[in-house]
Formats: C-alpha cells, sequence, structure tokens
C-alpha cells in the first residue's frame, strides 16, 4: 500500500488536519447499508443515510480520502465536463435541464455541509475557463447564452483580455468565462470533514478493510473482506476509479485516465499575487485542460497531463513544463510536491449512476467533475435507497457507451487521443 497520508509526495496529505484513525475490519458486522470506498461519493452517501434513520458501514480498502477525493485539483464546476450544449445533444434538452437542476443542487449541498458541519478546507472563491484562442473562446460564449438562455444562470461573468492581465500573469490566455458560484477547496481536508461528519451521524468506518467479494444469504448481502464481514440489506459501489474487485458490469463504461498535479515552494505574498491577483481557480479549456488555483500557504498548485516522454523527477516533468508555458516567470521556482491520480472518465463525459439488481447501487464516471457532482449524487443515492426513484432514474436515460474490456489497450488508447488532441489544438 502507498502510503498516501504520512509520504510527503501529496501537498494535501502533507497539509491534512489531523487525519482520523479508523480500525479494520474484524469479525461480522450488521447493518442496513455498506458502502464500498471512503471518498466523496461513498462519504456523501453514508452521511445522508445515516441522516435517514439508517444504519451505515463504510469499507474502504486503505485510508479515508485514498482515491480521487484525496487527490484532485479540488475545483468546484457548475454544469458537466462536455459542457451544456453538447451534454443537451447527447440527452435531450429535458434530461440536460435535469442534469442541470442536479448540479445547481450539488453546489448547494456542498457550500452546505462545509459551514454546516464546520469543515474547514480552504474553501475560495469562483472559477475562470481560460481560453488560449478565438475558436475557444467564442465556444465559452456560446455556453454562457446557452445557461443564461435556458436555465437562467445568472452565476458567469465574460473577462476580456484587458481584465484577464489584470487577474492571471503571463499572456497564455486570450479571455476567460468567470464562474462566481465555482471555487475550489483542499479536497482531502473537505473528504476527511465529511468522514468526520458522518461519524457524527453514527456511520462506522473501517479502514485498511477491501471488500473482496459480495455473497447473497437470505435477503442479505454479505461482503467479506480479509478479517472480517459486513451483513448488509443494500450495497453501495463508491470506489469509481480505484474500485477493486466488484467488477458487475459497471466498470466496462469507463477507462481509469491519469492526471498529475504539482505543488510548487510557497511563492510569498507578492509573488503569488503577481501571477494570480484574483481567488478563483481556473481551468484551461484545451482537450488535455491544464488546471491551477494558489494554495492557502501561497504554494501554485498545477495540474494537467505529462505527455512528456524520457524519465520524470519532481524538478523536471511534463506538468512542470506545462506550468511554465503558463507562468514562464517561475522558472527558478521548486517545485515541493508532485502526485498521480486516477480519473474516471467514460464516452458521455457524464456521471454513471445505476443499480445491478435490486439492491446493488453505483454511481461512477464524474468524468473529472465529482468534486461538486458527487454531492448531489450522493443524496439521489440515499433517496433511491429510501425508495424514491425519481431523481436517481433521471440517470438512467444517458446513453452511456461500453468500452472495450482489454484494459492493456486503455494507456495507449488514451495517451493517442491525448496527443492527438493536443496536437490539433497546437494548430
Ligand atoms: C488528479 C485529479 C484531479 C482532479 N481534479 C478535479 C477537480 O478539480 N474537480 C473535480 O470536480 N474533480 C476532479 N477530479 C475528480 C474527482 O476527484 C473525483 O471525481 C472524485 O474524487 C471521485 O470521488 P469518489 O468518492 O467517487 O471516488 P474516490 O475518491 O476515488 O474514492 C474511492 C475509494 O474507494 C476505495 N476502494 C476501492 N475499491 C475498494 C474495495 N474493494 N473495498 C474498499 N474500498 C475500496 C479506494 O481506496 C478509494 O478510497 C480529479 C481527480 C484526479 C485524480
Amino acid at each position: 500500500m502507498e502510503d498516501f497520508l504520512t509520504k510527503a509526495s501529496n501537498y494535501y496529505a502533507a497539509t491534512a488536519n489531523h487525519p482520523p484513525s479508523f480500525p479494520r475490519l474484524k469479525g461480522e458486522r450488521r447493518c442496513d447499508v455498506c458502502v464500498i470506498g471512503a471518498g466523496f461519493t461513498g462519504l456523501g452517501t453514508a452521511l445522508e443515510l445515516a441522516l435517514a434513520g439508517f444504519e451505515v458501514i463504510v469499507l474502504e480498502a486503505e485510508a479515508v480520502g485514498f482515491g480521487a477525493s484525496g487527490r484532485s485539483g479540488g475545483q468546484i464546476a457548475s454544469g458537466y465536463s462536455p459542457g451544456m450544449i453538447e451534454t443537451e445533444e447527447v440527452v435531450g434538452s429535458d434530461v440536460a435541464a435535469r442534469l442541470w437542476e442536479f448540479s445547481e443542487l450539488s453546489k448547494e449541498i456542498l457550500y452546505g455541509r462545509i459551514s454546516d458541519y464546520g469543515i474547514d478546507c480552504d474553501l475560495g472563491v469562483g472559477e475562470l475557463y481560460a481560453a488560449p484562442k478565438k475558436s475557444h473562446e467564442n465556444w465559452l460564449k456560446r455556453e454562457r447564452e446557452h445557461c443564461e438562455d435556458r436555465y437562467g444562470y445568472a452565476g458567469y461573468e465574460w473577462i476580456d483580455t484587458e481584465r484577464l492581465r489584470g487577474m492571471l500573469g503571463g499572456d497564455r490566455y486570450l479571455s476567460a468565462l468567470y464562474d462566481r458560484e465555482g471555487g475550489h477547496l483542499h479536497p482531502l481536508n473537505y473528504t476527511l470533514g465529511l468522514a468526520s461528519a458522518a461519524v457524527s451521524q453514527g456511520v462506522q468506518i473501517y479502514e485498511g478493510s477491501a471488500a473482496k467479494s459480495v455473497q447473497q444469504e437470505a435477503h442479505l448481502k454479505v461482503i467479506e473482506t480479509e478479517s472480517g464481514f459486513v451483513k448488509a440489506e443494500k450495497l453501495v459501489l463508491a470506489g469509481n476509479a480505484y474500485l477493486s474487485a466488484f467488477n458487475l458490469g459497471q466498470k466496462n463504461r469507463f477507462i481509469p485516465v491519469s492526471s498529475g498535479i504539482l505543488a510548487t515552494e510557497p511563492l510569498g505574498e507578492v509573488r503569488a499575487r503577481e501571477i494570480m491577483a484574483t481567488t478563483a481557480c481556473v481551468a484551461d479549456t484545451y482537450f488535455d485542460l491544464d488546471y491551477f488555483k494558489m494554495s492557502a500557504d501561497n504554494r501554485l498548485i498545477y495540474g494537467g497531463q505529462d505527455l512528456s516522454f524520457g524519465p520524470a523527477s519532481l524538478q523536471k516533468n511534463g506538468i512542470r513544463q506545462n506550468m511554465l508555458k503558463t507562468f514562464p516567470m517561475l522558472e527558478d521556482v521548486r517545485i515541493d510536491y508532485k502526485w498521480e491520480g486516477l480519473i474516471a472518465a467514460n464516452w458521455r463525459k457524464l456521471p454513471d449512476v445505476g443499480r445491478i439488481g435490486r439492491d446493488i447501487y453505483y454511481a461512477q464516471g464524474y468524468s473529472g467533475q465529482g468534486v461538486t457532482l458527487s454531492a448531489a449524487i450522493s443524496r439521489i443515492l440515499a433517496e433511491a435507497i429510501r425508495g424514491e426513484m425519481e431523481k436517481f432514474d433521471v440517470f438512467g436515460r444517458i446513453p452511456h457507451k461500453k468500452i472495450p474490456p482489454l484494459p492493456f489497450l486503455h494507456r495507449p488508447m488514451i495517451y493517442s487521443l491525448l496527443l492527438w488532441n493536443r496536437i490539433k489544438d497546437q494548430l
């Protein structure tokens, strides 16, 4: 096991708020719902179920936040990965309107949890979608118009070149769409806060307790770990791209795509404001997007794809090269942390939420937008378990596609796709 919460490779792990440790499952436990995976989805669902009076056990193979939730860029966005125009083309206007409603609900739940449970997670305001060229600028403007006309969204604001120069150092980007309801957080501290909130409502969490198999015993599911088992009426698979075992068909609907992030040394207040005179985080509109923000201690946290060839090190890697394209003035800056994580990406770039048989529920494939969307989806999963299927059933109307079940081809496929799109973007 990677010693994720103590090894100083991940900035979030190094600045975690006293991570609590939870015991390993030993012997037999009985509950209403067993949740596999202690990230945003699993903990959010456990919390919502506990609030509704259910007895819930969360099994985590490693440690709380070990998966994407403790490694992510932590960017809070409105809408969905492909944008709402493409979403509407894929699912039709009625389903798109419901999905938009859920993404709005997600922000409300996310910000509500942070304030209700006093989660200390460096919450920052605003997100900028930065366009490096005219065609991307036109797409962002169309997205803004679409969201205003169709959904009455008033959170977007156009930032022209002159204003953008006052917000970001460097001249890589032409203009940007500002989302004042977007933002960013310290994802591991948010996950740890969610775990505490869930425990405060009676949820039991077991770490180092990988679920290995599920058997049916009368009306109960029996979930086995190395040193014990849980008997539950319902099961939630919340392992997303990290889910080990349990391929009940749903794992053939996404590809785990690696994304990397680095954190610079602290830049000091003055230099930090020179390159980012905004509290907002930034995601650009390239296919293999770069995303970045300033941390609470003035480090630039910069993420994206490392498509460089040859051996990578902390000071020499593709993500640092990307960072220098955006901020050439950071050439002399030391990189203190670099880590990677897996994103569950699917063909439609839309969340995949469903049910296997009567009693096994799953949510996966947020395609890089799980910080926000997992909030409403965890509530919608909990509602479905309580028998309220209306919102849950909307996800069944997304025409997800299967991915070829040849894992050894996934890496070269993704790499070629990213490289091809990078070349197209450069042209
Ligand atoms: C580098 C990176 C940057 C990202 N940036 C952003 C961003 O800026 N904004 C955004 O919205 N999204 C972002 N994402 C995506 C986002 O982080 C994910 O969508 C989200 O964290 C998914 O949460 P989850 O709870 O579903 O899964 P995870 O957080 O991956 O949790 C799954 C958990 O299940 C556990 N598990 C797996 N199998 C078992 C088993 N058999 N038994 C017990 N436990 C098991 C794992 O150990 C893991 O802890 C990013 C992801 C990465 C990797």
